[in-house]
């Protein structure tokens, strides 16, 4: 099957272009996703799948079910393969005929490959469903940009009952085109987001004795966060923390009665986040109330941190080992961007793997969610290739 499934998957390259193009010229925001949905499920209702629409809000579940096992009489296994398809709200500066066509949003981090190149293998296992012995579940998510994101809804609407094992990919332009980057274990951090609210006392820049000070607290304690990671946290477990904002008066002579940080927090393990989570609660406690002011602290937990399964991880890397040859398959070092493909790692086993779709002849070496982003499409044969091996793999191996 694999070599007849990669024959059509490369004549099937332009109506994948074409599909992208589309997607890329009419992106849709986070949440508010209509007619791409709409367009994929038209799609897949065109090429005879059963298409289950709005899951989890604006999600599109779809199943391929494999009719070798009706011979059989055996039930295979369940493959899931996931792809996004949300824009960012980033005004498209590039200059090609496919630019963006909605003012102010753009598919700036390539989820329109991905949903593109989804659609593209969904035809070719279609094509192929004599040959499966088991079944393929397409999860087309929405909304990955935005927290709380779509995946951990399509969860508990019941995206993965069934499901023994997931792939997802995400395109990078950082990786040349014809790589492939896979990593075993943490790929992603878990990335979250807290706000501190001091409440002190405000009055006259002359009389410092009669006020409490917010901006001198703020100060203090932005300078105390900093310990935990180099004082608290294990050295062996990777963890940042940011503040990213720091809001307090507007003039030379009043000290003011509140200020506001803002800041993010991104690890890998559950105990270094919630050991993180509670030393701030400590010291932000401790060293506001200390100096006689109140305060207010909200922690909100975002994505969980993407887990790559040992054993998926090697699957996928023999698999990219054929398709590329070895040296176009790196370890990519784990980074601390976030990716809501967490949470379906956390339910069952699966791989997260980065495809190069990066090609400076073309201009399309900027990074992620910059308003110049492009990759090289051919990176769809790519994504498409990796699906339709890791399917053959479990559904394609016993002939018996
Ligand atoms: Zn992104
Ligand atoms: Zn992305």
């Amino acid at each position: 099957m694999l070599n007849q499934a990669s024959i059509k998957l490369e004549a099937l390259y332009p109506e994948m272009v074409a599909l992208r193009r589309d997607f890329h010229m009419y992106p849709e925001l986070s949440f508010q996703e209509v007619e791409t949905p709409n367009k994929i499920a038209a799609y897949l209702k065109k090429l005879g799948i059963e298409v289950r629409e709005g899951v989890g809000g604006r999600g599109i579940v779809a199943t391929i079910y494999g009719k070798k096992q009706e011979k059989t009489g055996k039930t295979g296994k369940t493959v899931a393969l996931r792809a996004d398809f949300d824009a960012l709200p980033i005004q498209d500066e590039k200059q090609v005929d496919y630019k963006s066509r909605i003012p102010g949003v753009m598919h700036a981090c390539g989820h329109d490959i991905h949903t593109a190149a989804l659609l593209g293998t969904a035809k070719i296992l279609k094509e192929f469903e004599h040959e499966l012995s088991g079944t393929v579940v397409l999860l087309f998510q929405h909304a990955e940009e935005l927290h709380p994101g779509g995946a951990i809804s399509m969860v508990e609407d019941g995206c993965l009952d069934g499901v023994d094992v997931i792939y997802g990919t995400h395109v990078f332009s950082g990786l040349p085109l014809g790589m492939i980057g896979v990593q075993e274990g943490y790929m992603m951090a878990a990335s979250d987001e807290f706000q501190i609210e001091i409440q002190g006392k405000g009055g006259h820049g002359a009389s410092p004795h009669e006020s409490i000070d917010p901006v001198v607290i703020g100060s203090q304690l932005i300078l105390n966060l900093q310990q935990i990671v180099s004082r608290r946290v294990d050295p062996l477990q990777p963890a940042v923390l940011t503040i990213g904002s720091f809001q307090s008066g507007s003039t030379y002579n009043v000290i003011p009665d509140t200020a506001q940080i803002l800041g993010t927090v991104r690890t890998f393990s559950e105990e270094t986040r919630t050991d993180i989570e509670q030393a701030m609660q400590q010291m932000i406690q401790h060293t506001v109330e200390g100096a006689g002011a109140t305060v207010q602290f909200t922690y909100r937990r975002g994505y969980p941190s993407v887990w790559n399964d040992p054993a998926e991880t090697k699957r996928v890397e023999t698999i990219a080992n054929q398709l590329v040859g070895n040296e176009r398959v790196v370890r990519v070092p784990p980074q601390m961007g976030g990716e809501d493909f967490a949470y379906y790692l956390q339910r069952i086993p699966g791989n997260f793997v980065g495809i190069g779709g990066g090609n400076s002849e073309i201009n399309a070496t900027y990074p992620h969610h910059h308003p110049m982003f492009d990759v090289d499409e051919r990176s769809m044969l790519q994504i498409g290739k990796l699906f339709v091996s890791l399917v053959a793999e479990h559904l394609c191996l016993s002939e018996s």
